[in-house]
């Protein structure tokens, strides 16, 4: 099946930049970079605000590795529940436990707080494969004799280098290596001023940081918000992440407006999409995208 995108826009040329200038382009490449100033004034992650993840060397990952499919505030609280019933979380005792141990105490913990509509079968998979995660990232580091803070150095890293180190996890996909990469980058740059994994590594190595150029991921709310600016309204987002044109595209635009951290671009369309760039029905009149965003001003104009 092709994994080219359809747009449902009557007046769409087969891409949302193909009847776009350069100057045009250009513009909401502008654009993002005021709002940026902006943004990322705000700027804090969700996982930024939870303290135990600046205490326990293995809460970060944990966190990690559970934030996928559920509520993000959730999955970054597990390891401090999982730490109050454990009596503290080392490798060891999560080594101990087994996936069918981590497995319980996940189950007992999202009892009350899987998404509303989350299947059945879809819950066993998450139960299945985040404890197996989480059992697996353990026996990695068990192996190399070290933690997710001392598997570090007291150096600098270039962002490429981080990715894949990362990446060597189960459970760590190309996204989620991505976001921590990011934050990372962000944090050695300060442009955030604190994240749990990076603070705890800087704790122990004064000298290490994160530097380089690396791509945005592509994710829903990029696909979403980046096709939106230009026009382009989908029924499936999640077909058209796999587009090709659509991510050089993408990866292109954040190099014309970001080319030191083209990383940024995933952080403004995440963050839009996830507060107003709504599936079916966008909150397009409090956006911040509004003035540079064409699929608004076609919904405005076909509404007057
Ligand atoms: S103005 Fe509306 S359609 Fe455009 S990015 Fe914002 S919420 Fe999405």
């Amino acid at each position: 099946m092709s994994s080219r995108r359809k747009c449902e826009n009557s007046t769409c040329k087969g891409s949302c930049i193909k009847d776009k200038s350069f100057d045009e382009i250009k513009k909401k490449a502008e654009f993002l970079k005021q709002i940026w100033n902006r943004l990322k004034e705000e700027l804090r992650p969700p996982e930024a605000e939870f303290t135990f993840l600046y205490r326990n060397e293995y809460a970060p990952l944990i966190g990690t590795i559970c934030d996928e499919r559920v509520r993000t505030e959730y999955a970054w609280r597990f390891p401090e529940w999982l730490n109050s019933k454990l009596g503290g979380i080392t490798l060891e005792k999560i080594i101990e436990l087994g996936e069918k141990g981590v497995r319980e105490y996940l189950e007992e913990y999202f009892k009350n707080k899987w998404p509303s509509g989350m299947k059945k079968e879809d819950r066993e998979d998450y139960l299945n494969d985040i404890s197996g995660y989480i059992v697996d990232a353990m026996n990695f580091l068990k192996k190399r004799g070290v933690t997710p803070i001392t598997m570090f150095e007291n150096r600098e890293y270039k962002a490429a280098e981080v990715y894949f180190m990362l990446r060597q996890f189960n459970g760590i996909g190309s996204k989620k290596a991505k976001m921590i990469t990011k934050y990372f980058l962000f944090t050695s740059m300060d442009i955030l001023k604190n994240y749990p994994w990076f603070d705890q590594i800087k704790a122990k190595n004064p000298e290490f940081k994160v530097l380089g150029v690396i791509m945005p991921p592509i994710d829903v709310h990029v696909v979403k918000v980046f096709c939106r600016i230009f026009g382009e309204n989908l029924r499936n987002w999640n077909k058209a992440k796999n587009d090709p044109d659509l991510i050089q595209d993408i990866e292109a635009f954040s190099q014309l407006a970001f080319p030191d951290i083209p990383m940024i671009i995933d952080e403004i369309f995440w963050n839009i999409g996830r507060t107003y760039c709504k599936g079916r029905f966008p909150k397009c009149q409090k956006c911040p995208l509004n003035e540079i965003c064409d699929y608004a001003k076609e919904m405005q104009a076909s509404s007057t």
